[in-house]
Parts: structure tokens; C-alpha cells; sequence
């Protein structure tokens, strides 16, 4: 591989080459970004070896997609009118049914391998990027059959070097899917955080009081609204399904609560204690 580039030098796209860099020292890797100041850590931190334009992407063997999920349903087809017949183009964007739609008709679709790792951390921009984020962790691919079989065994490779299990998947299930685990996750943070600061008079009396609990419980509530904006537009109808799931069990727990009900109390609680052996083995 000779030319890896990287559109959008943040969390995700900075880790990858973080990572790919050291499996393939000789490869260059050229960074491609709206942000000047991310662009110029990114060349002071060595995370990329050039700051490219999108023309870039004519000679790259590898272009990764790492840009909000409304960006790149914008992007991704000009991405594909410029492109060789040898270079494959994935996204790692946390949606996946509008940016498949948007170029299923593309004469170069076949250069194209739609997929979402599940790594992440709250923090953005490329000083976010670490080593080894992907080891271990699940890559989702979506609509596998569209891609051309040597650019899917590229892929492959590349995962591989990440270190990445993969799962397959259609994008209809994956959004609807990881609107429960993910996205939902997410509201449910950024709400708490809400609740919490819109009662407190000032941060202050939070950080004293604040547990490890708290702390862990709202560590999402940090994400970029900017990332997680689109998630919410492009995913509306699955996130709507999932909230009104989420607050009808906090309605019932309301009511227990209001009817001294803490036996029920107590059998709901003991009953999601299921969740450490389903969770045994996610780090
Ligand atoms: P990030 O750290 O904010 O990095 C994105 C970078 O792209 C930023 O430098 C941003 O600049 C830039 N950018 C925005 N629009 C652009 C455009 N049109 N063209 C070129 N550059 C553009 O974001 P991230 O966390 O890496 O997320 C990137 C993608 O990965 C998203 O699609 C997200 O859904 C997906 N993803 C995220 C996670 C996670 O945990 N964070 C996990 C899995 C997948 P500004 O900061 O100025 O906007």
C-alpha cells in the first residue's frame, strides 16, 4: 500500500493510521481536513505525512472516510467519480442505511465498503487519536456483495492489521440495532448530564459530590454534538423506537417508586444484573 488517505483527521480516522503507519512505515499517508488547526497538529504529531485536497484520493490505494455521517453522505459520491479502479473507499460513520442509499446507483459503488467500527472514546480531533483503539473490537460490514472482491480482501487485510473482528450486516439492522446500544447509550448520558447540571447551582458542587458512578455514567455526555447531531438526523426513526422504550421503563420505575413497590423494585434490578454475563468479554 503506498497511499492511505485520511478524509477527516479526528478520534477515528487518526487512530486508523496511527495504526496502519506502524504496520506499513513506508506508506504515506495524506491527510485531508476542513479544520486547518487539525490539519497542522496532525503533520506537527506525524499522525499524517502531507496535508492533501480531495483530488488526493485519484492516487490512493486506501481512502478512509472519517467525517460526521451527514458529511460524508454529502462526500462520498464525489469521492467515487474521482477514484481509480484499484482504490477502495471505506467509511467508518456510526449510520449506515442513507450513505448505502446515497450510492448504491454509483458507477463506482463496487470501489466502496461500507462499515462502522465499534471503538470509540468521548474525545475528537486528532490529539484523540491512540494506538491500538480497534484491537480486539468488532468492525460491522455492510453490504459486503456490493464491494469488488479484491478490494473486499484489501479490506480485510486492513482490519486485520487493526486488529478487528468482523461482523456482517444489512444497514437496515445495523441502524437498527446500534440505535439501542449506542445511540441510545448517548441520549441517555447527555440527559443525566442535563439533569444534574440544570439542578446544581454550580459545577463545582457536582465535582465534590460526584462518585465513580456518576463519572462513568455521564463520561458520553462529553461527545461532540457536531458527531452526534447527524447520528440523531440520519437515525431519527430507530432512536425515536428506542426512547420511547427507555422512558416507559422509567415511568414504571417512577410508579414502583410512588406505590412503595420496592419489592418490584428490587426484582427489576435483579433482573438486569443480567447484563454483567452479557457483557462478560466487552472490555
Ligand atoms: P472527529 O474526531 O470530530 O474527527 C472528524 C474530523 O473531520 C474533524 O477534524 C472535523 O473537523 C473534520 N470534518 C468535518 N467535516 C468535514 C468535511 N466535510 N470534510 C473534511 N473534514 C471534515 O470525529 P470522529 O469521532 O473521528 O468521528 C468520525 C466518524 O467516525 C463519524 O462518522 C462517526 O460517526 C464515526 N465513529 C465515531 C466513533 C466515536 O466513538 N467517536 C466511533 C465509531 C465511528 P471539525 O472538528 O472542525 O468539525
Amino acid at each position: 500500500m503506498n497511499n492511505i488517505v485520511v478524509i477527516g483527521i479526528g478520534l477515528i480516522g487518526g487512530s486508523m493510521v496511527k495504526d496502519l503507519k506502524k504496520v506499513h512505515p513506508a506508506t504515506k499517508i495524506i491527510g485531508v481536513d476542513t479544520n486547518a488547526d487539525h490539519v497542522n497538529q496532525a503533520l506537527v504529531s506525524g499522525l499524517i505525512d502531507e496535508k492533501g485536497t480531495l483530488d488526493s484520493v485519484k492516487n490512493a490505494d486506501l481512502v478512509i472516510l472519517s467525517i460526521p455521517v451527514d458529511a460524508s453522505v454529502a462526500l462520498l459520491p464525489e469521492i467515487l467519480d474521482l477514484v481509480s479502479d484499484d482504490t477502495l473507499v471505506i467509511d467508518v460513520g456510526s449510520t449506515k442505511l442513507d450513505v448505502c442509499h446515497k450510492v448504491e446507483h454509483h458507477i463506482n459503488r463496487r470501489n466502496y465498503l461500507s462499515c462502522h467500527p465499534i471503538a470509540g472514546t468521548e474525545f475528537s480531533g486528532p490529539q484523540a487519536a491512540i494506538n491500538g483503539l480497534f484491537k480486539d473490537k468488532t468492525n460491522i460490514i455492510c453490504e459486503v456483495e456490493k464491494t469488488a472482491f479484491k478490494l473486499q480482501e484489501s479490506a480485510l487485510r486492513v482490519f486485520s492489521d487493526l486488529g478487528m473482528r468482523i461482523r456482517y450486516m444489512n444497514p437496515e439492522s445495523h441502524d437498527k440495532h446500534i440505535a439501542y446500544v449506542s445511540h441510545l447509550s448517548h441520549i441517555s448520558s447527555f440527559m443525566l448530564g442535563k439533569t444534574v447540571i440544570d439542578k446544581e447551582r454550580n459545577e463545582r458542587d457536582i465535582f465534590d459530590m460526584a462518585g465513580s458512578g456518576f463519572a462513568s455514567t455521564v463520561r458520553l455526555a462529553k461527545s461532540s454534538p457536531n458527531m452526534w447531531t447527524p447520528i440523531f438526523k440520519q437515525n431519527k426513526t430507530n432512536v425515536i423506537e428506542t426512547l420511547d422504550e427507555y422512558i416507559n421503563n422509567l415511568n414504571q420505575f417512577k410508579i414502583l417508586l410512588e406505590k412503595d413497590d420496592f419489592e418490584a423494585i428490587f426484582n427489576e434490578m435483579k433482573n438486569t444484573n443480567r447484563i454483567k454475563d452479557i457483557l462478560k468479554g466487552i472490555a
